[in-house]
């Protein structure tokens, strides 16, 4: 007496296959050999994105980005309708209307609530020497360059 309860030709003789899988084996399309077009399409893919990748390169964008990018935009209408344009700080060696974008009172992960929306126009130099100031200069500098603008902080 074998271990299995049935022969492998009992087994074959004895097999019905479900319904589902006859149908799809009736409706089964052979494949058809690539093109060369396709191929070479394909080899292409993979090699970009890996193999069977299908996701695009980058994340989708997160909560706190649209978030921001709600912010900015709102802020760009303010500030232009306020008439600034360049940058606030004006420390030595300041570009003044080069590069300039807007500086939060604090690093983005320290940021407290509502924020966002409290910004000053900085240009890159001036930016970058915030950047290694104390928290608390970088903030009340920030602070009142923004108290400056005459905006009405938006609250959120
Ligand atoms: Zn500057």
């Amino acid at each position: 007496m074998s271990v299995f309860e049935q022969t492998y030709e009992e087994a074959k003789a004895n097999y019905k296959p479900l319904r589902r899988s006859q149908i799809s084996r009736r409706n089964a399309v052979v494949p058809q050999r690539k093109t060369d077009a396709e191929d070479r399409s394909d080899r292409q893919l993979n090699a970009s994105h890996g193999f069977l990748a299908r996701k695009p390169a980058m994340n989708k964008r997160g909560a706190r980005t649209k978030a921001w990018d709600a912010a900015r935009a709102w802020l760009h209408r303010q500030f232009r309708l306020k008439g600034i344009l360049t940058c606030q700080i004006r420390f030595p060696g300041c570009w003044f209307d080069r590069e300039v974008y807007f500086a939060h009172p604090a690093k983005r992960r320290n940021l407290r609530e509502g924020e966002l929306y409290v910004v000053a126009k900085a240009c890159n130099p001036c930016h970058d020497q915030l950047e290694i100031m104390a928290p608390e200069r970088m903030r009340s500098i920030v602070e009142a360059a923004f108290n400056n603008t005459g905006i009405v902080r938006k609250q959120i």
